[in-house]
């Protein structure tokens, strides 16, 4: 799978603003995105659909999932947030790697929905990342 561009982000050959990871999971700001603060949650080994996951995995992508969605509340000041897969070729997908998106969801005429178009350069990107990562973990050593 040389190919994946996710597994080029796990193994850092490939730019990923990292929000997180550990022995089994990582977690990256969207690129196409990134101004609706979306997160993505990867499996570190290569998994197409979520019946492809180990029990380990799927744990820990769904306990992360958590985590970080209260820090994207935290950040945000969201009114809620979406959880969602959308994998593999039936859904039109061009990466082939399971990953789940949280996706913050605001009100009609919050400030919020100005900015969703734009495309800020990877420095922003890295910096909203930090952010969520420093307070995971500050959350994490409560
Ligand atoms: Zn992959």
């Amino acid at each position: 799978m040389s190919d994946c561009i996710f597994c080029k982000i796990v193994v850092r050959q490939a730019p990923g603003s990292i929000v997180y990871e550990d022995d089994t999971t990582l977690a990256i700001m969207d690129i196409h995105q990134p101004t609706t603060h979306k997160v993505l949650i990867i499996p570190r080994t290569h998994a197409v659909m979520i019946y492809d996951l180990s029990d380990d995995q799927a744990a820990a992508i769904m306990q992360l999932a958590v985590k970080i969605a209260r820090v994207q509340r935290e950040v945000t000041q969201c009114e809620g947030l979406s959880i969602f897969q959308s994998n593999g070729s039936v859904a039109g997908q061009d990466v082939f790697h399971y990953h789940l998106h949280l996706l913050p969801r605001f009100a009609k005429n919050d400030h919020h929905q100005d900015k969703r178009e734009a495309f800020p350069p990877r420095e922003t990107l890295d910096r909203m990342a930090a952010d969520l990562r420093t307070r995971l973990e500050f959350t994490a050593s409560e």
